[in-house]
């Protein structure tokens, strides 16, 4: 039985970053991964995914970006490994291979099991991450065992799915990626739509995200109540990170033959139906698109900064309509359904009293209910950018004041 401060688990971003902030103030404490630093870019993102965020806004606190292409997008693979030296050079106490499997409330903190042995503790930071478990609805029960269904932490490539059509569910920045490059294998593609936001992928001369931080955007507090929830679970920004900052939208897609459908409404074994609500979605997402771009213009004009002036293109509404109903998906050739409709998170080796009726944690800010245990890397923790690369130092700094304090009090007052 090891004994140390804090226990992190998780050696993604987040955990890293937390690692660093409780450095900074001479806490003791380990990182407890199941698999490498930045596991989850190396065995669960498909081969050509890049980032979606320049390479600017890829890096985490004391380790900036110092290549030659700010404005570039690395593959996920390489983001792994700038993980992996980012851990080396902040010394970051990380034990790799060490899966927590049950954390325990004690006496005087917490007991952590794992595939390596046993850590106490006086505190615990949830660092598993946003994306942990893709979401499948119930109905993908209901669908025939002749269909491949695959979700997009197993998708790899093209070539992995047999030849035939395939049925992407969900456009957003995945789903519409994997649509687009599954298409392009020659494998027909039909894409059921539900809620996504379309934005360029350029604007006014520069990167659409590089724009949101600037104009605060991603700094959106997480206020308690409201439209909190909503935020959320709103889904990524429909987007792609190519050398030539194209845009990867319903127009693009159809123009390359993917075929457009309303949201997946259910199945029953080769019988897909779809909701008629493509014109709706199509308008929501423009509406949306157009709230952040009348933002980053505010922006703009309040600081009176030169910038290139709007391309009109950019405004113009990519509206789909109509689409088929039903899809008997055995006629239609589709040999395979993609589950791209988000992630859950699942933390089977946490004590239910700290989740919600979801599975999710329970928590403001990242502080649960349950003294000494925190969580990072959420969607929306303490801002919108939590869950971003270069969102989750700043929780970090703001979360690692709060452990310090409960460490050394009794358990029950340290919430
Ligand atoms: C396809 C995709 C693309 C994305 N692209 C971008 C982007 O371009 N820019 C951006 O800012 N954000 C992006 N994100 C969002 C976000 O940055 C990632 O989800 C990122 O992986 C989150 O980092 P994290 O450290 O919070 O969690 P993770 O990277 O998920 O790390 C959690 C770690 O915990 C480990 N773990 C899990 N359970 C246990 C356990 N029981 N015991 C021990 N260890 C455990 C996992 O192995 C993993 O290494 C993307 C997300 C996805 C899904």
């Amino acid at each position: 039985m090891r004994k140390t401060d804090v226990i992190i688990v998780g050696g993604g971003q987040a955990g890293l970053a937390m690692s660093r902030s409780l450095a900074l103030r001479c806490i003791d404490h380990v990182v407890l991964e199941r698999g490498r630093v930045g596991e989850r870019w190396l065995s669960e993102r498909w081969r050509s995914l890049n980032l979606l965020t320049t390479n600017a806004m890829s890096a985490l606190p004391g380790l900036p970006y110092d290549g030659s292409e700010s404005d570039g997008f690395m593959p996920a693979s390489a983001f792994a490994a700038y993980l992996e030296r980012y851990a080396r050079t902040m010394g970051s106490p990380v034990v790799s291979d060490a899966e927590v499997t049950d954390v325990e409330q004690t006496a005087g903190g917490y007991r952590a099991s794992t595939t390596a042995g046993e850590w106490r503790s006086q505190a615990v930071v949830v660092a598993t991450g946003a994306c942990e478990t893709p979401f499948r609805p119930a109905m993908a029960e209901a669908l025939s065992p002749s269909i491949l269904q695959v979700s997009p932490t197993d998708y790899w490539e093209p070539g992995q799915l047999p030849q035939g059509g395939v049925l992407v569910v969900g456009a957003s920045s995945t789903g519409a990626q994997l649509a687009e490059e599954i298409q392009g294998s020659g494998r027909p593609v039909t894409l059921a739509v539900g809620d996504h936001t379309r934005v360029p992928r350029r604007y006014r001369g520069r990167d659409i995200y590089a724009w949101m931080e600037t104009a605060g955007i991603l700094d959106d507090p997480a206020l308690e109540g409201g439209n909190l929830e909503a935020a959320r679970r709103q889904p990524s920004l429909q987007l792609v990170g190519r050398p030539d900052n194209r845009d990867l939208d319903l127009g693009v897609l159809a123009r390359r033959g993917v075929r457009l459908v309303g949201r997946l409404t259910g199945v029953d074994r080769a019988k897909a139906s779809f909701a008629d609500d493509l014109e709706r979605t199509t308008k929501a997402s423009h509406a949306r698109m157009l709230r952040i771009l009348e933002r980053i213009d505010g922006w703009i004009k309040d600081h009176a900064l030169e910038a290139t002036a709007a391309d009109p293109a950019a405004r113009i509404p990519v509206l789909a309509a109509g689409g088929r109903l039903t899809l008997d998906l055995r006629n239609e050739g589709v040999r395979s359904v993609v589950w791209a409709t988000g992630y859950v998170r699942r933390y089977p080796w946490l004590k239910s009293t700290v989740l919600d009726h979801r599975g999710e944690i329970v928590h403001r800010g990242g502080v649960t209910p349950l003294p000494g245990l925190y969580v990072i890397g959420l969607t929306f923790l303490r801002r919108r950018r939590s869950s971003f690369i270069d969102g989750c130092g700043l929780d970090a700094e703001d979360l690692a004041p709060i452990v310090k304090a409960c460490l050394g009090r009794p358990a029950k007052e340290a919430a």
